[in-house]
């Protein structure tokens, strides 16, 4: 393949946005309400078949994070595989949502994954993203990003290549979470509602693009997820996220009073920063490098799909890059 030779890939035919996941996290909640009105479902062009869901009924009914366990973590072979009795609502439903969007991995799964979420830190407006190469996620990043100069942006690649991806976005052939915050969990704000509007309409526009026609090569700089930095006793100042965190700089004040200072080797940017679900995990904040990433132009091969599915299936297989 020649250096500027768009990458051929399937039409987005159906994809999915999904809110709720997390039930506490209500811009998601009521962006999918709201596009599930009659008068909001118009036919734009975007993909064939848009699907929009609450993940989570029961935890949104509750306005809780989840019932028995966290469903943004179900989603491993292990728990959508066999039906085990007695199993945690979350399990029975993520079973349930890969029957619908899935199954995982395989050619039937829906074409994209949108799944939304709030932050309690200071993040703006975020990808999360297993995956540094899926070039369709990449792209409508981008778009993103170009289409809403004012808000802040950051593409976050969670490398999980040594265990299973396990949250919602990952059964789709590309999926990716649209994080946004700060919002208190259980709240609405105006400003983070309409980012969240705002990304999804610009995500839908892509896709019609992308359908129609052809996509530009474009950079863009990607945080790197290194890892979490854990603490029980101590707290921190808010807001800081995506700030660059050097050693020795401060990191957390003591309830006596002391302050700890950042002991890494290296500088890095710190994220989620104070999130309120992760206290449970005893998580204070994450860590990220920053990264240029060059993205390849990508073009729709509508037709040649087609020609490929009914002719040679193996082909269409290498095209979708699941197994
Ligand atoms: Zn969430």
């Amino acid at each position: 393949m020649q250096v500027d030779e768009p990458v051929r890939l399937p039409r987005l035919s159906r994809a999915a946005v999904c809110g709720g996941t997390h039930g506490n996290e209500l811009s998601g909640v009521y962006l999918v309400r709201e596009m599930l009105k009659p008068e909001n479902r118009k036919e734009d062009g975007g993909p064939a078949s848009l699907l929009m869901l609450l993940s989570n009924p029961r935890a949104v009914q509750q306005c809780t994070r989840y019932v028995d366990t966290d469903l943004n973590r179900c989603f491993t072979h292990l728990f959508i595989g066999k039906s085990q009795k007695g199993a945690p609502y979350e399990i029975f439903r993520a079973r349930e949502l890969n029957n619908l969007l899935g199954p995982k991995g395989s050619r039937a799964a829906v074409d994209l994954i949108c799944d939304l979420h709030n932050t309690t830190a200071n993040m703006g407006l975020c990808f999360i993203a297993y995956s540094d190469c899926d070039w369709v996620c990449l792209h409508i990043f981008r778009h993103l990003q170009k289409q809403m100069p004012d808000t802040p942006m950051r593409f976050i690649h969670f490398d999980v290549s040594t265990k299973e991806s396990y949250s919602l976005d990952s059964i789709g052939k590309h999926g990716f979470a649209m994080e946004i915050g700060p919002q208190p969990h259980g709240c609405i704000k105006s400003n983070i509602y309409t980012a969240m509007r705002e990304g999804v309409q610009h995500m839908r526009d892509w896709v019609s693009c992308f359908n129609s026609g052809e996509s530009n090569k474009c950079y863009f700089l990607l945080m790197e997820n290194i890892n979490s930095f854990k603490t029980s006793k101590c707290f921190l100042s808010q807001d800081r996220d995506f700030c660059l965190l050097r050693p020795g700089e401060p990191l957390f004040q003591t309830f006596s009073g002391e302050t700890v200072k950042y002991q890494g080797a290296e500088a890095l940017y710190a994220f989620f920063i104070n999130e309120c679900a992760y206290y449970k995990k005893g998580i204070a904040l994450s860590l990220a490098r920053k990264r240029r990433v060059s993205v390849p132009s990508i073009r729709c091969v509508y037709f040649l799909q087609i020609y490929l599915y009914l002719s040679i299936d193996v082909k269409l297989h290498e095209y979708s890059g699941y197994d």
